[in-house]
């Protein structure tokens, strides 16, 4: 007998490898010192092999956990108060984020972050100002992170329409090293389950120069940028303004795109845009809610793709989406791009698993880690339950309805266990490292206390959604 850590037994198994869902049944996955060792035969895995922990995942399909590629948690306290609304970041989001503590902040990630891992989540793509908190709180979890700090040289204050942001070179200086005091405190800690990142906020609020310095960074210390790319046309007017030029050609121009960034949104590209992007080896990352939500526009992911690029998906954040779940992101995928296209084949259930699991993990340069189920891969995966009404019935002749069934029909509360590095991390619907009660009790009395200290400039203002309460409709 031979022993491993971990055997898993289930009758179907979503591995990802090759072009396709890399399906498999009839075999028992062992994993050993946090990696998949193996898949073997289901009928001698008990007689060859012996181990501490036997998962038996009857009624269940094994899938590599999701990736979750960006996602702004430190705004998840503000849930639901921006969606519905034209100038989402000054009607929507502003009067709320002008009066969030950092405190505020941190409690709100954690209830995000939570959401996240019951919705498959495994890799959480997070991005903020404050990150230390947030990776330990990942850490303890048991998650992993693929974390950026954001970097900004632009005033933070209410701009004129049609101003240049204005630029203090030493706000710039103290962010950057902000992100290079997280990157030595975080890389590859957590047994290798944090990756730290450099994110600028987009080409539009650093100068080229400080732009410049952070991807010589990047690439003196290995790692990625993660970057809002041509996030609409406010970015565009600006960049047009200052430098003559759209921003993907001045991006091409300042030799970043490369397969050292990691471009997020796209939203004013056009197809012709995000192919230059793509060929250039560039990762994308697609959040079809978030922009969906906020700009009613479907970002040229498909575009991205055809050219030849990887795409992960995202969430974004909770004031303009407004939930940290995978699973819908993988349904609005598809459909946004079925309306777009007008056509029914262009984005199917199976692809958008690949953008969850490893075209996203190869997006952010992942892929040699996690996003399938292969030997010498660290073992995450999750077990999704297939004894629910939304996953039944289950058909597997003449055409298997399990992946059809997960992207279009699953909410998330199937999602059975969750496993990192070979480690649970939730196991009947329950964390087994976070006291989730204690971090939902402690989130209870925020919205009190923010909604005081934001209502006069929400009533000032007067947006949408404070029309929406004067007439009765939320
Ligand atoms: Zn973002």
């Amino acid at each position: 007998m031979k022993k491993v850590d971990m055997i898993v037994k289930c009758p179907f198994f979503y591995t990802m490898e090759g072009d396709g869902v890399g399906f498999k049944q009839n075999v028992a996955m062992l994993v050993d010192g946090g990696k998949i060792l193996d898949f073997v035969e289901a009928d001698i895995v008990d007689t060859e092999y012996k181990a501490d922990e036997v998962l038996n995942m009857e009624n269940h399909a094994i899938f590599p956990g999701f990736i979750d590629a960006h996602m702004h948690t430190f705004d998840d306290i503000l849930r639901g108060l921006a969606q519905d609304t034209n100038n989402w970041m000054m009607y929507g989001v502003q009067p709320f984020e002008n009066v969030t503590t950092e405190e505020e902040q941190f409690i709100g990630s954690k209830v995000g972050i939570i959401e996240a891992i019951k919705a498959g989540t495994t890799t959480l793509g997070d991005y903020g100002r404050i990150m230390d908190k947030t990776c330990a709180f990942i850490d303890k979890a048991g998650a992993r992170g693929n974390i950026a700090q954001l970097v900004r040289s632009a005033r933070f204050r209410v701009y004129n329409p049609g101003e240049l942001y204005e630029f203090d070179d030493e706000a710039g200086e103290v962010s950057i090293k902000a992100n290079l005091e997280l990157f030595e405190k975080w890389h590859g800690k957590a047994g290798g389950r944090i990756r730290i990142l450099f994110g600028p906020q987009g080409v539009d609020f650093i100068s080229p120069e400080q732009l410049l310095k952070v991807q010589k960074i990047v690439k003196e210390k290995k790692t990625k940028l993660h970057m809002h790319v041509q996030q609409g046309d406010r970015e565009t007017y600006q960049i047009v303004k200052r430098y003559g030029k759209r921003p993907t050609a001045l991006l091409e121009e300042m030799d970043l795109l490369d397969k050292n960034l990691i471009a997020v949104h796209l939203t004013d590209c056009t197809d012709e845009e995000a192919a230059v992007i793509a060929k250039h080896g560039a990762g994308m990352i697609v959040n079809p809610a978030s922009i969906g939500i906020i700009d009613g526009i479907v970002c040229p992911s498909v575009a991205f793709q055809e050219a030849g690029g990887n795409c992960a998906l995202g969430s974004d954040q909770l004031p303009g989406n407004n939930c940290h779940n995978i699973i819908h992101e993988m349904k609005n995928v598809c459909l946004f791009n079925k309306i777009k296209y007008q056509n029914p084949e262009i984005m199917p259930a199976w692809r958008a698993l690949r953008m969850a699991t490893i075209e996203g993990a190869k997006a952010i340069g992942m892929d040699d880690i996690t996003g399938s189920l292969e030997a010498g891969k660290q073992a995450d995966f999750i077990a999704i339950r297939l004894d629910v009404p939304s996953m039944m019935p289950v058909y597997t002749y003449p055409m298997r309805n399990i992946v059809p069934n997960l992207v279009y029909s699953a909410r998330g509360h199937e999602i059975d266990l969750s496993v990192v590095d070979g480690k649970i991390i939730m196991k009947g619907r329950k964390l087994v490292n976070i006291d989730e009660e204690e971090c939902l009790e402690e989130v209870r009395k925020y919205p009190d206390i923010i909604g005081q200290k934001a209502s006069r400039e929400f009533f000032e203002i007067h947006g949408t959604n404070a029309i929406f309460m004067e007439e009765d409709k939320l």
